[in-house]
Formats: structure tokens, sequence, C-alpha cells
């Protein structure tokens, strides 16, 4: 450990939105920071990124992490402070509301703004992009650890020393893996088509005047539709964007690569969008077929591990939480 006021240096690998969390919060705490990260420059989307709901609880966390600039994150959110549930006649193509919360408090992000907002509020000379990492051990007697990545630009390979190793290396964590070599996700059986539409040169459309007519709360207001063996989720973002989420109960694909979000192509996309208006009503079948790039996330998860930090290593955000989706607290 350094000396006066500094806990010591802490090296977190991944900077999604998890390592850039534990960036703050470990900078604020007194700790030297380095965070590696193997995109080669900062990200403006994630794989698991578009919207983002935060309850109040990571709007307070998240506040704290920007004392000069609070208004910040008001102006790069928007408040949901209702939340209403329909369900959906597939063959009439109507909905009707089943509950309606007026006390929601949420505020809807989307995944690269928040990721920008907390991005640039820390030194850029913390963050090293595009650097992979490789392997890590334990040193002396448990007191630090030597991580080892690869520079993916020269191929070059680098040793790093700190005294906390923060895994933020999302759900297939290879550090987890590490200590726990028999850990395997489960898929929950259903995954979830995603998109954002654009809506700025549009406004006027048929299909944005039809869809503020069917869920007229758009821009405070999270919307779920229930239909039969599935569900979607409709709310606004800053800047004249639309976040839909339709989830579909379906046998697992194999996901190949490192990712659980799968590459799609114009066939998957034409299919989706055909079911899209078999199953939903109308206005929202027409938002999902004008939306650029949806992409597919497929939905793991795992039962609570029993240890989340062996010596000085930690695993945080996906790495060590895999729940399935309707068990958080977020609106999805
Ligand atoms: C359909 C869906 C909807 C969701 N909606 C919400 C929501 O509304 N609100 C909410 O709070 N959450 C939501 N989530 C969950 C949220 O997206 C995840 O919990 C969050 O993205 C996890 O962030 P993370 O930083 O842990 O992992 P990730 O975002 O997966 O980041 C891991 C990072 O580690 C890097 N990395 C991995 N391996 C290495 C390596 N070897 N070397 C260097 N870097 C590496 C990756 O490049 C990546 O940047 C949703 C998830 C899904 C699937």
């Amino acid at each position: 450990m350094d000396g006066e006021g500094k806990r010591g240096k802490a090296v977190i690998v991944g900077g999604s939105i998890a390592g850039i969390s534990c960036a703050h919060a470990l900078t604020l705490a007194g700790w030297d920071v380095l965070v590696l990260e193997k995109t080669p420059s900062s990200p403006t989307g994630s794989p698991t990124g578009a919207g983002l709901g935060l309850n109040s609880f990571s709007q307070q966390i998240i506040q704290s992490w920007l004392p000069h600039s609070q208004q910040l994150l008001h102006n790069t959110t928007i408040p949901l402070t209702i939340d209403q549930n329909h369900v959906t006649d597939s063959e009439k193509k109507v909905h009707c509301a089943l509950t309606r919360d007026e006390s929601f408090n949420f505020r809807a992000a989307h995944w690269a703004d928040l990721h920008g907002l907390l991005y640039t509020a820390l030194p850029s000379d913390i963050f090293l992009w595009g650097h992979l990492f490789l392997s890590f051990h334990v040193v002396d007697g448990k007191g630090s650890v030597i991580v080892k990545a690869k520079v993916l630009e020269t191929g070059k390979v680098v040793e790093i020393a700190g005294d906390l190793l923060v895994a933020a290396d999302g759900c297939l964590s290879s550090i987890r893996q590490k200590y726990l070599p028999d850990f395997k996700l489960r898929y929950s059986g259903y995954c979830a088509w995603r998109g954002v539409l654009d809506f700025s040169k549009i406004e006027n459309s048929e299909t944005i005047t039809g869809i503020r007519k069917a869920y007229p709360d758009l821009g405070k207001c999270l919307y779920f539709d229930l239909a039969s063996g599935t569900h979607t989720g409709l709310y606004e973002l800053p800047n004249k964007r639309l976040n839909w989420i339709w989830y579909v109960n379906q046998p697992e694909a194999e996901v190949k690569g490192t990712s659980v979000t799968m590459k799609v192509n114009s066939d998957m996309i034409q299919k989706m969008q055909q079911e899209a208006e078999k199953v939903l009503i109308p206005e929202l079948a027409k938002v999902i077929k004008e939306t650029r790039e949806p992409f597919l996330n497929f939905i793991y998860d795992s039962d609570p591990l029993e240890k989340i930090f062996w010596d000085n290593v930690v695993l945080v955000g996906d790495a060590p939480l895999l729940t399935v989706l309707e068990a958080q607290t977020c609106p999805y």
C-alpha cells in the first residue's frame, strides 16, 4: 500500500458500466486506479447497451460521483414517473391497461450517454484502451497482484502490479473462471430483441404519432405489454429516441465468440419483424420495423455465487451477478 491518504493501486479489468463505476467509487475512497479495456477506444455502445433504467439508489450513487456537475445526470436521463402494464390481445391487435403506478422513481438513459458521462468525469489517463487482460497471479503472501495484458495494437505483453484486482469483465468473466472453473452459465430459455429508434427526423410521421396515441404517456412512463408467451417494454430516451425490448421464448442458439449478444443477419431481422406484426399491436410493430440495427441478447443466469472475492481479487457487475432479468429491480 502507498503512503498517506492512499489505499493502494487497483487494477480494474473491464471499462464498461461496472468497471467505470468501480473506478469512481475507488477513486473517491482514495485508491489509485487503472482500467484495462480490450476495446480500442472509449465505447459508444455495448453489447448489452440500449436503454438503461436507473432506480433511485443508482441515481443517488451516480450523483455522489459527480459532485461538481449534478445537473449532468438529469440532462443525460429522463424521469420515468409512471410504470404501466398492459395486456395485448394478439388476435385483435389491441391492448388495454392492467396496472398503473404513478409513484415510480426511475430515470432512463442511453447506455452510451451514461457511460460517456461517467467516463468524462474521470481522468483519461487512468484508462488503457486496447489492452486485453490475459492472466494474473497473487504475490507477496496475498499483498499484491501482477496482471498480464496484451496491447492489441502492438502485440506487446505488459505486466502491471497492483494491490487490488477488480474483475469487471462481464458475464463471461475469465477471472471468475479461474476461481470457479466449474461455473457454467444457465440459459434462461428466452432472449431479448432490442433496439433504439431515433425519431428526431420523423417526429411527425405516422409511426411516431401512432405510437404516441397508443402509449400517450411516453416520455414519462415505462410501458410493459404482456401478450401470450411474450412481453415487451417501451420507454422514451433523451434526444428523441424510443427504446424497446421484446422478450421471446426460444431454444438456446449457439452464441459464438465471447458475447451473449448474437450477431443478427437481415433474414433474422426480417423474420423478427414479421413475427412482431403477428403478435404485437401495429403501432409497436411499426416502431420495431423502422429501428435500424436491432440486436439480440440471449439471457443467461446462475445461482448466486457463494463468494465474490478471493485474496485481493473481487468480482463486480455481471461477473458475479447473473440473475434472470425479471428478478432485478431495473426496468427492462
Ligand atoms: C436485455 C437486457 C436489458 C438490460 N437492461 C438493463 C437496465 O435497464 N438497467 C440496468 O441497470 N441493467 C440492465 N441490464 C443489465 C446490464 O446491461 C448489465 O448488468 C451491465 O451491462 C453489466 O455491465 P458490466 O460492466 O458488468 O459488463 P459488460 O458491459 O459486459 O462489460 C464487460 C467489459 O469487460 C471487457 N472485457 C471482457 N474481457 C476482457 C479482457 N479479457 N480484457 C479486457 N477487457 C475485457 C469487455 O470488453 C466489456 O467492456 C440489461 C441486460 C440485458 C441483457
